[in-house]
């Protein structure tokens, strides 16, 4: 055993959100229930291992919107050691996304508007400080997709 070797112990617990693949694909995220925040993509939670630290499971990060692979690899260590600046901004982020897959399933089903007037609706700006931003061709995309996964619960 080498002198490191206890600092580096491999993780044993297999990754809940993954279950084991490395990689969390449709299934696991409609298990998750993230069709509207997450693609197919290596798993951010086990890091593309399968597996996690005992010490770093967790339900609520398997199931943490922002734990994903668009974060940085200090924001994410922040995350999994439960700091309170990175808890407040996953926090954040998912209000924010909630908040306008709310506001683009309304403007389209109840206000009737088109996808380019919500577009037009979501990009004024608010007196909010937005810490998350969306630029105007990915909102449209993301528009369209939020507006095709409710009309099939519809
Ligand atoms: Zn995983």
């Amino acid at each position: 055993m080498s002198l490191f070797s206890r600092f580096f112990k491999k993780p044993t617990q297999e990754c809940p959100r993954c279950l084991g693949k490395g990689n969390v694909d449709w299934e696991d995220i409609k298990r998750l229930k993230k069709e509207l925040k997450w693609l197919p993509a290596k798993c951010a939670y086990c890091n593309g291992v399968g597996k996690i630290h005992s010490t770093n499971a967790s339900k609520s990060l398997a199931e943490n919107t922002y734990l994903s692979i668009d974060l940085t690899n200090s924001e994410r260590n922040k995350l999994l050691k439960s700091k309170d600046d990175a808890l407040n901004r996953s926090k954040l982020y998912d209000e924010f996304l909630d908040e306008m897959i709310m506001e683009i399933e309304h403007y389209y089903f109840v206000d009737k508007m088109s996808i380019e007037e919500i577009v037009e609706e979501l990009s004024k700006p608010t007196d909010d400080l937005r810490i998350f931003t969306i630029d105007e061709k990915a909102l449209k995309e993301y528009a369209a997709k939020v507006i095709d996964f409710k009309s099939k619960l519809r």
